[in-house]
């Protein structure tokens, strides 16, 4: 079943065929029969709005036309409460943060009312990253099984705020997450899954070059100037301040634009500031352009990354990084931080360029503008890349892996 808020994917499964192949979506239609009679329920805290939102909207309605029965439900809470758990998420990226014994009261205070208002109605209740997490509670009075997917970078988490959701996360019957390094001690099974992007979602497919050219219209940018672009909700772990330091360093010898495009999530209320400060370090430069763009605005970031020259993700931590796959897609020379699971994609000198610090940036921003070719050989790798790897297919398939393994008794399991 898919609500309307987030029922985006047209893309029929069929679709996807020339891009990976028959065999690929035979097997996930064999698998996707393994899990028959099975209901499977979907619990986060957004329907848009960042990467997870954004993976759901197009997982979702592609599991359903394998035949599995798969929802999509968000949890309840107020502003405070996503004040707390936007804290849990810098804590957890090892920002350090102090948080009180009532904001911990307070997630426990939202995490009951949801537990008394939300059906958990699912043979395998699929949890989202920490907002929903203490839902688990109801495990011993319901049963079902239990899986929490978990998007963040848990490389080096606080302490007090693992230590807290680790409590929780004990009590799943499997853990998943995005790159080995993020994998932690637990005593129930751990899968790795990358994330995964759609490469027949608006956000994604090929566009017109009219199509492409009336968004950068609409927003003034120039459309004979070499294009800097980073695509970003706007948080201080993405460093758009740091982007515009090493823009402008750039800038100085190179005739150039910086365009940072982002916007905010109802389940990041940090977003407002980050933004009114990243347009105080603008300026007025008539070279950079912050675009605060409304959700849903697939097509125009679409447009907006296949408009740029070189693609940016200069963050300070990342769980993935849904955009450095869609860059590299749209055969994008792309420079962007060693962190969280960026490594996995941009391969250094071969499918991008990573960096680790302002200076880095300058040096690849320099590289990848001047040399041409250079920058076309790494989108063309990247691209590539993204195909063997990041594709929705791949992870529906690695999901519908782990939710067979979880009726599986002992080390055998018959597929
Ligand atoms: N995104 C968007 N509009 C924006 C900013 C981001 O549609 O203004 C999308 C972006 O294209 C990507 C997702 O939101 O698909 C962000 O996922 P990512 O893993 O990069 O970062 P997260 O926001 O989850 O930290």
């Amino acid at each position: 079943m898919i609500d309307q808020h987030h029922g985006q994917s047209t893309a029929k499964i069929e679709d996807y065929e020339p891009i990976v192949g028959r065999g690929y979506i035979e097997e996930l239609r064999l698998l996707g029969a393994r899990l028959s009679g099975k209901t499977i329920q979907n619990i986060n805290s957004t329907y848009v709005g960042g990467g997870v939102a954004e993976i759901l909207s197009h997982l979702v309605p592609l599991c359903n036309q394998i035949g599995v029965d798969i929802h999509w439900d968000i949890i309840k809470g107020a502003g405070p409460f996503f004040d707390v758990t936007k804290k849990f998420h810098n804590a957890l990226h090892g920002k350090i943060e102090t948080l009180t014994e009532e904001e911990f009261a307070l997630f426990m205070e939202t995490s009951q009312n949801n537990l008394r208002d939300l059906p958990l109605y699912g043979d395998i209740i699929f949890i989202h990253d920490p907002q929903p997490a203490a839902l688990v509670l109801k495990k011993k009075e319901i049963g079902k099984k239990w899986v929490w997917r978990c998007h963040i970078d848990l490389s080096d988490p606080d302490p007090k705020v693992w230590g807290f959701l680790h409590n929780f996360v004990v009590g799943y019957d499997s853990a998943i997450f995005s790159s080995p390094n993020f994998a932690q001690k637990l005593p129930i099974p751990q899968y790795l899954i990358p994330p995964s992007i759609d490469p027949l979602s608006d956000k994604n497919r090929d566009l017109l070059p009219e199509t492409i050219n009336s968004v950068l219209k609409k927003y003034n940018l120039n459309l004979d100037k070499p294009m800097v672009v980073q695509v970003s909700r706007f948080d201080y772990l993405k460093d758009p301040i740091g982007v515009i330091a090493a823009f402008e360093r750039v800038r100085h010898n190179l005739d150039c634009q910086l365009v940072l495009a982002g916007g905010t999530a109802s389940d990041d209320p940090e977003s407002i500031t980050v933004l009114k400060d990243v347009r105080e370090r603008a300026g007025n430069n008539p070279d950079i352009h912050i675009l605060d763009i409304p959700p849903n605005s697939d097509i125009e970031i679409n447009a907006l990354q296949r408009a740029a020259t070189v693609i940016m993700q200069k963050s300070l931590k990342e769980g993935f990084a849904l955009t450095v796959s869609e860059a590299l897609w749209k055969k994008k020379p792309v420079i962007a931080s060693a962190v969280g699971g960026i490594p996995l994609q941009v391969k250094n000198r071969f499918t991008g360029l990573l960096v680790h610090s302002i200076d880095g940036a300058v040096y690849a921003l320099r590289q990848l503008l001047t040399n041409q070719e250079f920058a076309a050989w790494l989108g063309e790798n990247g691209h590539q890349h993204v195909k063997q790897n990041f594709l929705i297919t791949r992870e529906l398939r690695d999901y519908l892996l782990c939710f067979i393994y979880l009726y599986s008794s002992g080390d055998v399991v018959y597929l």
